[in-house]
């Protein structure tokens, strides 16, 4: 069949613009202070996919769901005791099906103050769903964490990052306060949907700060771990010194699967020893810091 749509050098202004207006960066939001006074906010965060990495694209590898299981294992339970001797709270964003996997897992979180929020239902790709689909599994995968942990969640991530034109509409109806999964910024922002605020904070991602793409290995792929572990130690922590330099935020993603080996958890462990030996940062959840910078720096 022939393709008859305009080449994107063919499309008129108009158009290109509605496009790049979907979603967008509204004003940014970085407090004076952090709380109590702290200069620098840092937010700590794990996405928990396990097993949901290979079902997500239907893929029944038993060997890569053992990866997955590892995550719940040996991942969550190192990570959580290098939190508790740090007194640090942290976000985990979890796919519901990891959550009804792991119901305890996700118990103990909330029981040691951690935050838990959205992270898909299966880490399925919103960009390929319909509208109804990605509303309707983005809702039952928050009914399902709140009736596992029994606090709603407040905040999302979407699996991959991946935003469809649909996702923050659906986010904004949900009254959900924060999204975790764009990247126009280092500090948060308010998000624009069509050019209208829309009241949803964004706390920015980056690859840059994401351990998956320095670590993820795929046996039958050309994917391959390459960067060291010192090598990525050193990118994180220029990250956190140009944060704490600039009063901004720290924001990280790691996931147990990946960084919960006995080669890599030094990274986290030493990252968090540095950056407590700075004069006031504050450690908190994504909610937390979302929840401060929209406080602390009105929205009309
Ligand atoms: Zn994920």
């Amino acid at each position: 069949m022939k393709d008859d749509r305009l080449q994107p050098w063919q499309w008129p202004e108009a158009h290109w613009r509605k496009i790049v207006n979907r979603v967008r960066a509204g004003r940014p939001l970085r407090p004076e202070k952090w709380q109590n006074g702290a200069r620098c906010a840092v937010a700590l965060s794990f996405d928990s996919d396990h097993e949901t990495n290979e079902l997500r694209d239907g893929g029944e590898s038993i060997g890569r769901l053992s990866q997955g299981q590892y995550g719940n294992r040996q991942g969550v339970p190192r990570i959580l005791e290098i939190l508790d001797a740090a007194s640090v709270s942290a976000t985990f964003f979890v796919p519901a099906v990891t959550a009804l996997l792991y119901p305890d897992e996700q118990r103990q979180l909330i029981d040691e103050g951690h935050e838990v929020g959205i992270h898909g239902w299966i880490h399925e790709r919103n960009s390929e769903l319909p509208l109804e689909a990605e509303r309707e599994l983005q809702m039952r995968s928050a009914d399902t964490l709140e009736k596992i942990c029994g606090v709603r969640p407040v905040g999302i991530r979407t699996p991959s990052w991946d935003f469809s034109p649909n996702t923050l509409a659906i986010t904004r109806e949900m009254g959900l306060a924060y999204d975790s999964s764009l990247m126009a910024d280092v500090d948060c922002y308010e998000l624009l949907m069509d050019g209208s605020e829309t009241g949803v904070i964004e706390l920015p991602v980056e690859w840059i700060r994401d351990d998956a793409v320095y670590f993820n290995m795929n046996r039958f792929a050309a994917l391959r771990p390459y960067t060291a572990p010192a090598d990525v130690y050193d990118i994180f922590k220029r990250e956190f010194d140009a944060a704490y330099r600039e009063g901004g935020v720290f924001q990280l993603t790691m996931h147990p699967h990946i960084i919960g080996y006995r080669s890599r958890l030094w990274i986290l462990e030493q990252l968090i020893d540095y950056m407590r030996g700075h004069d006031r940062v504050w450690f908190a959840t994504h909610a937390d810091v979302a929840r401060y910078a929209k406080a602390n720096c009105r929205l009309n």
